[in-house]
């Protein structure tokens, strides 16, 4: 029997939050998770390693230092292949600051305007990171798909508009229910994984 327990997501962003909430909570239905707004203000670590768990595990350890809650942080992005796996760690900010969804869409379809559609394969990456005072854990999982030739759907976030996936062609994954994508993405792969190892770690 597992107790209540809270656990910490090195996050601001309210989806995500309820994202990792839903999908762990499936395993380990007495967990809530706290964001970034519910602990005491901290410094939080530039994200400026190269790849993507080197960023998540530099912010759930930074996390775990501040807020001594066992910490999750979680990484992601998109990777195109005829972009050499860019924007890869640079995804929320493709187009340069301020962080911007629709100008990083524009920007990505104009680079790949020349790109048939036999080459405009891509996947989604999320890498998280999970740091207690037992240990570290770091899980990866990917959603293949491609990148489309315009904006379509209006669920999601981030690239969403731009993407099919391989599992649900003929649609972008902004025009999936939360749960559809829930079952096929980056994230919720990575999180389902992840859960029943938190499960045991907090046991
Ligand atoms: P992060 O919050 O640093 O992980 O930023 C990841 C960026 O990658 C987001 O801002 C999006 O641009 C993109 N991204 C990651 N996961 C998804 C997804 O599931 N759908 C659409 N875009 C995503």
């Amino acid at each position: 029997m597992i107790e209540p327990v809270e656990i910490f997501l090195a996050s601001r962003n309210a989806k995500k939050i309820a994202e990792m909430q839903r999908i762990l909570g499936e395993t380990l239905p007495d967990l809530r998770v706290l964001g970034l707004d519910d602990v005491a203000p901290y410094d939080e670590p530039v994200e400026d390693e190269p790849d993507f768990a080197g960023n998540a595990l530099l912010k759930a350890r930074a996390g775990f230092a501040a807020s001594g809650l066992p910490s999750l942080a979680d990484d992601s992005g998109l990777c195109v292949d005829a972009l050499n796996g860019m924007p890869g760690v640079l995804s929320a900010r493709w187009s340069g600051p301020p962080k911007d969804d629709a100008r990083n869409n524009a920007l990505l379809l104009d680079q790949l305007a020349d790109v048939p559609d036999d080459r405009r394969s891509a996947h989604f990456i999320s890498v998280v990171a999970f740091v207690h005072d037992g240990g570290e854990l770091v899980v990866e999982a990917r959603m293949d798909g491609r990148v489309i030739r315009e904006v379509r759907g209006a669920g999601g976030f981030g690239y969403d508009v731009v993407f099919e996936a391989d599992d649900r062609p003929g649609v972008t994954t902004a025009e999936l229910s939360r749960e559809d994508k829930d079952a096929i993405s980056h994230r919720g792969k990575a999180l389902r994984e992840l859960a029943p190892k938190v499960a045991a770690a907090l046991m």
